[in-house]
């Protein structure tokens, strides 16, 4: 990147210098052409007065006393030469069909400018009409174009060769110092208290933080939820362990060799649900709406065939479930619905006393699940939806929760686009709303 902009900026220097050059040489071109014009012009204005008081004569003297390059032409009207102070009359053409003097015959004065027989030089004409019909004409060789922006060339290199050097090095300095802060942001980005450098900077910065700060939560996030199922694994691990090794050593009576013949039965259901919970999860989060299988379901028939399941666990909680409403179609994966309404359900007989009620809703395209359990105290009505997250842990693996629970009811819903609304009062009860879209 910094070679690329250095060799930019040397190249456009450059390129500026040799277009300043051109117009350089344009400019002065032109003020030189106008220079010499006006040179021809007065000696030519001097000497045709001079040639009305002395005649032709004067032609001559005043000949002997210009330089070399000067030229003098007398040309009569008939465009014979008749005076040449360089060249031989003799061997000069008829003279009309020149520009300047073709000019000077029908206007009083011309003027031209030709290349002359070396590309270096250019010729410069000016012709003035005398009284008798004739053309003098006065004329000088000058620089031509080229030859002025030839005479600047060494300049220009020179010129060119220290500023390809300046900028290199100025250059170099410039995006050193406009990098630096960018790269010490690079070099902190995730700190919040590093200011940004540049204003233009701003938005890019900013959607990085949120990026990197979302990879930090996700990575933490991970961290916790692989530190947790460790944990909840080992729990009921370390009962089937513990149980099994007492059978081993013959410390179990033959009558108690059931009871913890049942324990360790219970622990590995546990251990089951709990794995099938977090493959559950785990299949959501690399999963999208595309994955799963979609068709029309009715959400009423669901919720009723849930509740005649439930109707016995019920009666163990010694609680009473209803289902009413009515028919409700909706676009959704039919085992996840059933998950949905199992878990809402689960947990309102779970989380509920003696002699409760849970009542399930299904109207428009929405489930309601209502119990008059505990109820979840307003300040963590948002994170028992999180993994793991119990408000009471022993009722909960008293009751053969994982914790999960509510955060698959989340993914499911978010897959479907349902939004999930719950309303709670600790003592009362809980009502938890899903609606679909
Ligand atoms: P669990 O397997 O522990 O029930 P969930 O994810 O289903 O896990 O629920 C998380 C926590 O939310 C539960 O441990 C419980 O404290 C609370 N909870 C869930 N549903 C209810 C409810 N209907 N009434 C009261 N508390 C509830």
């Amino acid at each position: 990147m910094k070679h690329f902009i250095n060799i930019r900026i040397m190249i456009l220097s450059t390129a500026a210098i040799l277009m300043t050059a051109v117009f350089c040489t344009l400019a002065y071109y032109n003020v030189l052409r106008k220079e010499v014009m006006d040179n021809l012009k007065v000696c030519a204005r001097l000497l045709s007065d001079k040639m009305m008081i002395n005649g032709e004569e004067a032609l001559e003297d005043y000949a002997h006393d210009l330089y070399d390059d000067f030229r003098l032409t007398l040309i009569r009207p008939d465009g014979s030469v008749a005076f040449d102070n360089v060249a031989k009359i003799e061997g000069l053409d008829n003279h009309k069909d020149r520009v300047e003097i073709n000019q000077a015959m029908k206007e009083g004065e011309g003027e031209s400018v030709r290349r002359s027989a070396t590309i270096n030089h250019t010729n410069y004409y000016y012709a003035i009409r005398l009284k008798d019909g004739s053309v003098l004409r006065t004329s000088r060789e000058s620089h031509s174009m080229i030859n002025i922006f030839l005479h600047a060339m060494p300049l220009i290199i020179i010129v060119v060769i220290i500023l390809i050097i300046v900028c290199y090095f100025v250059s170099r300095e410039l995006i050193k110092r406009l990098l630096k802060p960018i790269e010490a942001l690079a070099d902190n980005i995730g700190r919040e208290d590093q200011e940004c450098p540049y204003p233009e900077l701003e938005p890019v910065l900013g959607h990085i933080r949120k990026q990197h700060h979302d990879i930090v939560e996700h990575a933490k996030v991970r961290q916790e939820f692989t530190a947790n199922v460790s944990h909840e694994l080992k729990t009921p691990l370390t009962a089937i362990s513990g149980y099994a090794e007492l059978i081993e050593n013959g410390l179990v009576r033959e009558e108690d060799t059931y009871k913890f013949a049942g324990e360790i039965h219970k622990s590995a259901s546990r251990l089951l649900t709990l794995i099938n919970d977090i493959l559950r999860l785990s299949e959501f989060d690399v999963s999208v709406r595309d994955d799963f299988e979609m068709e029309e379901v009715n959400i009423y028939d669901i919720a009723r065939t849930c509740g005649e399941m439930m109707e016995l666990k019920a009666k163990d909680h010694d609680v009473t479930i209803k289902v009413e409403g009515e028919d409700s179609f909706i676009t959704a994966n039919k085992d996840m619905m059933e998950e949905i309404v199992y878990n809402l359900c689960d947990n309102a007989i779970r989380y509920n006393r003696p002699g409760g009620r849970v009542e399930i809703i299904v109207k428009d395209k929405t489930l309601h699940i209502k119990d008059t359990g505990i109820g979840i105290s307003e300040e963590y009505q948002d994170r028992v939806f999180e993994r793991f997250f119990r408000v009471d842990k022993s009722r909960s693996r008293k009751t053969g929760g994982t914790g999960l629970g509510l955060a698959i009811v989340k993914h499911i819903a978010s897959i479907h686009e349902a939004a999930i609304h719950m309303e709670s009062q600790p003592g009362k009860g809980t009502e938890i709303t899903i609606c679909f879209p």
